[in-house]
């Protein structure tokens, strides 16, 4: 591994920088989920950490609520800039090791803005989809052999750009065959040709310094249960398109994980990754019974078995027919009100939203004006998580929400456990005090 070969001579490195309007007093530097320093920031917005030694790498800064990595080598200097308004799009680095970092970032807002794009290719005919994306891929290979050729890149930073663009490139071959049956319609998967899997043979399993790269990590998630579904469909001749089948399928990705996933974070993450998933996913209750044994039985020394197991006993409380967590909520006036008094004598329904995601936030306020209309049967609660609370009363004041359906949460951890949130677009429907369905999404299920 390249990035351990430097790692014998690390000279001191700084990682300082301006945050404008900052959303709390400071800054925590990780490796991984380790806590390598923190720093407060002075009167001016600004931080400054020294590390005597640094295994080179990636890392990453989490400015409350918000985080994002930085490539920290040896003798780095970096000084980042950014506005919490608009994070990852305001984000530049400047000093000794800036070039990757900026290079990282450029990357992370490229990906995001072709997303739209890459799905409008799924379409394609499977060498058509090849020769498109291979191109996108090529395009951001050259600027990175550029960017080698005009700057000192270690090759430890040099290895982790290029993965980047790789394994995002390989995510979407990965979910092809899928993405196109379901956009064309099709019954079966797509017929595909021999050498479509061939950057397969370039994998590496066990990258220690990938780890932590979202391509990289995204890509093992596809790429499981690409497998998981192909080898569920050769050997165990079920219908694939049987709903019921959910712990069957993922048993298949748990096992397949357990073979082929041998260093210990990256498989600690995606065994949690496939549990939460599939646990905030309705099923019987002898089926999650079911899954959780083989999950322990696969991955009994898992990292995050603490928060597995807790979700799971939050899941439990969650089902329809059982009452309301007793949970407080503040109002506009700074009243604390539980949620059960709010749904009193109503049918409610909770919807969450974070100050910290602007885009999020102007298409659900969107998407609840349009469901207020169409079902006026029920009251529209907005439940805000991960904000500042005066920041938050701003917000619901110059959007002209009603602020009688608006309430805050104070603890950010406390709310996504109580009531299971882990996805921005989940929904809980009650009455009366009772659940109805707290998995709901405001998208699909009215
Ligand atoms: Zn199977």
């Amino acid at each position: 591994m390249a990035c351990d070969e430097e790692k014998k001579e690390s000279p001191t490195v700084f990682f300082a920088g301006e945050i404008v309007n900052p959303t709390s007093d400071h800054i925590v530097l990780y490796r991984g989920d380790v806590v390598i320093d923190s720093a407060l920031l002075d009167e001016s917005n600004r931080f400054s950490i020294k590390l005597d030694s640094v295994r080179p790498g990636l890392h990453h800064f989490y400015h409350y609520p918000e985080y994002q990595f930085v490539y920290l080598g040896k003798g780095d200097s970096i000084q980042l800039r950014l506005n919490t308004i608009e994070f990852d799009e305001s984000l530049v680095f400047s000093g000794i090791g800036e070039e990757v970092n900026n290079f990282l970032i450029e990357m992370f807002l490229v990906h995001e803005n072709e997303k739209e794009m890459v799905y409008s290719l799924y379409h394609l005919e499977p060498n058509l989809f090849i020769s498109k994306t291979d191109s996108l891929r090529a395009t951001k290979l050259q600027a990175l052999e550029s960017l080698a050729k005009e700057t000192q890149l270690s090759e430890c930073a040099y290895n982790i750009a290029k993965a980047n663009i790789n394994y995002e490139s390989y995510i979407s071959r990965e979910a092809y065959p899928f993405y196109h049956k379901r956009n064309k319609g099709e019954k079966d998967i797509h017929h595909l040709p021999k050498d479509f899997y061939d950057y397969r043979k370039q994998i590496n399993y066990k990258d220690e310094d990938l780890t932590y790269l979202r391509p990289y990590y995204n890509f093992m998630i596809y790429h499981l249960g690409n497998l998981a579904y192909m080898e569920c469909k050769d050997n165990c001749g079920g219908d694939m398109n049987i709903a019921s089948n959910q712990l069957h399928y993922n048993r298949h990705k748990l096992k397949l994980t357990d073979s082929l996933i041998k260093q210990a974070e990256l498989r600690d993450n995606l065994f949690r990754h496939f549990a939460v998933n599939y646990l905030l996913k309705p099923d019987q209750e002898e089926n999650i019974h079911a899954f959780i044994a083989e999950f322990k039985d696969r991955s009994g020394n898992n990292r995050h078995m603490d928060e597995i197991t807790n979700l799971y006993e939050g899941i439990k409380k969650m089902q329809p027919e059982k009452e309301l967590p007793d949970f407080i909520v503040h109002t506009t006036d700074d009243q604390k009100v539980s949620l059960k008094e709010i749904t009193a004598n109503k049918n409610v329904v909770f919807y969450f939203w974070s100050g910290a995601e602007q885009k999020h936030f102007r298409n659900i306020t969107k998407r609840i004006a349009k469901l207020k209309k169409e079902h006026p049967e029920y009251t529209f609660i907005g439940l805000n998580m991960r904000t500042d609370k005066l920041r938050w009363k701003s917000i619901v004041e110059t959007s002209g929400l009603d602020k009688d359906e608006q309430f805050w949460t104070e603890d950010f951890e406390e709310a996504s456990h109580t009531l299971v949130v882990y996805d921005a677009n989940k929904s809980i429907i009650c009455k009366d005090g009772v659940i109805v369905d707290a998995f709901a999404n405001v998208w699909s299920s009215f």
